[in-house]
């Protein structure tokens, strides 16, 4: 799923992700990203400005967006875009995207994941003892 996400954005954005090296994201913040690409990649063609993304990731139970290589002039737009995917993502489940009742915590395993109840509950009965 996550090469084929890279490989698929590449197509599309082949200026924004040339360099990037990772995509690994949960599926359910996959649309918080993609609904922001068409954002950067139209101030990139509006400035015709450099902005390259290095990775995207999951990490501690958060979203990462990191930049490579980006104009300066441009910085302040497109962090702003970043920002915002990184709090998205703390109030967004990485399993099924939904808002309500979400939670950043290690319960039910060992791994840090950001989860709804629903699906907080469903890894603590699927974890073996
Ligand atoms: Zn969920």
């Amino acid at each position: 799923m996550e090469n084929d996400l890279l490989s698929r954005w590449r197509t599309q954005y082949p200026e924004l992700f040339k360099e990037c090296f990772e995509v690994w994201l949960p599926q359910g913040w996959i649309s918080i990203v993609e609904k922001r690409l068409p954002i950067i990649e139209a101030i990139r063609v509006r400035t015709g400005l450099s902005v390259e993304i290095a990775q995207i990731k999951e990490k501690f139970g958060g979203l990462r967006f990191y930049l490579d290589f980006i104009h300066e002039s441009i910085y302040d737009e497109v962090s702003k875009l970043v920002d915002e995917m990184e709090k998205e993502a703390e109030k967004t489940c990485e399993y099924c995207g939904q808002n309500n009742d979400v939670t950043t915590s290690a319960a039910g395993g060992y791994w840090i994941r950001t989860r709804c109840a629903d699906c907080l509950k469903r890894d603590r009965e699927e974890v073996p003892a």
